[in-house]
């Protein structure tokens, strides 16, 4: 499923995976800076809609790469305000950014741990987990909204390995 078939109703609050749902996942490598971020072209096209349709639009995503001293979180706070000006050029909209740059899963901030969600719940006591969608290309977008008791919707990946693109095609259903 691509991201744009999704259907939203019902739900008013929407948490976005970053890499390999928003922007092109670099297989074996991150997303260092600006340079290195390339919107997946329907994810992009997307957010008009999105911002239309939700009340809430927040990212979550795991950045372990700082973790590791890859890059930095001035690196990383560029690399978002970037991404934002570009979602806002064409009317979208993202309300907050959630990152965990820990090495491992004992970090219950860390997905597919609860724990950005549960900063979320605190910044926005409005957010109802029933009216809640998780939006991710991977296992461990799946494994964080069962722990976080909201659905789940997988959608297609576009993945970089070196010089060759390429889509990941899902047709798993709500929760899979
Ligand atoms: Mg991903």
């Amino acid at each position: 499923m691509k991201i744009n078939e999704i259907d939203v109703t019902g739900y008013d609050t929407l948490l976005l995976d970053r890499d390999g749902t928003i922007n092109v996942h670099i297989i074996g490598d991150y997303v260092r800076k600006w340079e290195d971020f390339e919107f997946i072209p329907i994810a992009y096209e997307t957010m008009p809609y999105f911002a239309s349709k939700f009340k809430h639009i927040f990212i979550v995503t795991n950045q372990r790469g700082i973790g590791k001293g890859k890059y930095s979180e001035e690196d990383l706070a560029d690399i978002h305000r970037h991404m934002v000006e570009e979602i806002e050029k064409i009317g979208g909209r993202i309300d907050g950014i959630y990152y965990c740059t820990s090495l491992t899963e004992d970090d219950i901030r860390r997905k597919p741990g609860r724990g950005m969600f549960d900063d979320i719940l605190r910044d926005y006591p409005d957010v109802d987990p029933t009216k809640t969608l998780m939006v991710g290309d991977g296992d461990i977008d799946r494994d964080f909204a069962k722990n976080c008791g909201i659905d789940f919707q997988r959608i297609d990946s576009f993945k970089r390995e070196g010089k060759c693109k390429y889509w990941v095609h899902t047709c798993a259903p709500l929760n899979h």
